[in-house]
């Protein structure tokens, strides 16, 4: 089969390899479309999991079951499938204590394009098929399903993180296309204005219609000072991080109200420590809390994010804004998302509808 590989950092191409073996509880899918993510540039041209030799790159897709171990229940070949960019071991110990995404390790549960290949390839592999794969719901496209994979899930899971409640003041910083999702978790959970921080206009332009009321531009100032001028010095209930640098956290310490809550699902590429100001954390009695997670995957997560696109109640439309057809498309898709022209949110490929 052929893959699109990370073949050492800084360098992509075609591979061929075997097709993947199916273990009694996995299935081997072949994907229908694939969306690239912001972590697959990371990847490659960062190194940020660190050196790999002709691992297939890619965590973002929708598929078809081609193949099923003996022990699986609930898929059988032909079926269409959600696929989580995270599939933990739901029997490790870590699933069992509610930590699923690190299961067998710290992170562990992120195994595609990290430990093992990835989904943009002919086939790939899932573990613990029952536990981690979704029925794709008939309303939903190829290009939608996409989206429930990481960008919805892990948006989410920031705000699940930072436990937004009903009428919170809410702060969302980066609106990327994780952060645009958080934005559309936090409307959904009930918050009463949600003040997004981001310049890109076509992002601002999707904040808005996901619920965001009002716009911070880091460059006229900084963030928690611009926080404060909108709340009359209150500053907010909630804090969701889905983008920055270690240096975010300050100005999310600084714009929170006391016994306020900060989720982070941002990924830290580089900087050896995050500072925490002492006073604005209350002398260390704040009670100021920071909260950082991976997104923890698996079907009931699937089948209930996939359940709100479906009924809509979320429209994930606006996020595919590059939309390619076929394999030989792919390389293009991947250079965008590493140039990032102004128009863009999310690089798309369609491989079959
Ligand atoms: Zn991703």
């Amino acid at each position: 089969m052929k893959g699109y590989a990370m073949l050492k950092i800084g360098e992509v191409g075609w591979i061929e390899k075997d097709r993947p073996a199916c273990g009694p509880l996995d299935a081997i899918c072949k994907p229908l479309a694939i969306a690239i993510c912001t972590s697959d540039v990371h990847t490659v041209w960062e190194g940020a999991v660190g050196d790999r030799h002709d691992m297939i790159l890619g965590h973002e897709c929708c598929a078809e079951v081609v193949e099923v171990g003996e022990c699986v229940k609930d898929f059988k070949p032909g079926d269409r499938v959600l696929v989580p960019a995270i599939t933990p071991d739901w029997n490790s110990l870590e699933a069992q204590a509610g930590f699923s995404m690190h299961s067998h390790g710290m992170l562990a549960g992120w195994k595609f394009s990290n430990f093992k290949d990835g989904v943009f390839s002919e086939f790939f592999h899932v573990n613990d098929a029952d536990g981690n794969l979704a029925h794709l719901p008939k309303e939903i496209n190829v290009v939608d399903a996409c989206m429930l994979s990481d960008m919805v899930p892990t948006g989410f899971h920031g705000v699940e993180l930072a436990d937004v409640q009903f009428g919170d003041v809410v702060l969302v910083i980066g609106i990327g296309p994780v952060g645009l999702m958080s934005v559309a978790g936090a409307n959904l959970r009930g918050a009463a204005r949600i003040i997004a921080v981001g310049t890109r206009p076509v992002c601002i332009e999707a904040a808005k219609k996901y619920g965001a009321s009002d716009f911070i531009n880091y460059k006229n100032g900084t963030i928690e000072d611009q926080v404060m001028k909108l709340t009359d010095g209150k500053g907010v209930d909630k804090v969701v991080i889905a983008g920055g640098t270690v240096d975010t956290f300050a100005s999310a310490v600084r714009a929170l109200k006391p016994g306020g809550r900060i989720g982070s699902v941002n990924y830290l590429g580089s900087g050896d420590y995050i500072k925490i100001p002492r006073v604005e954390w209350g002398v260390g009695m704040g009670h100021k809390n920071i909260c950082g997670g991976l997104m923890p995957g698996g079907r009931l997560r699937m089948e209930k994010l996939g359940s709100l696109v479906a009924r809509g109640h979320l429209d994930v439309s606006l996020m595919a804004t590059h939309v390619f057809e076929g394999w030989d498309e792919l390389p293009k898709a991947l250079e965008i998302m590493k140039e990032k022209p102004k128009d863009l949110i999310k690089p798309v490929v369609v491989l079959e509808k």
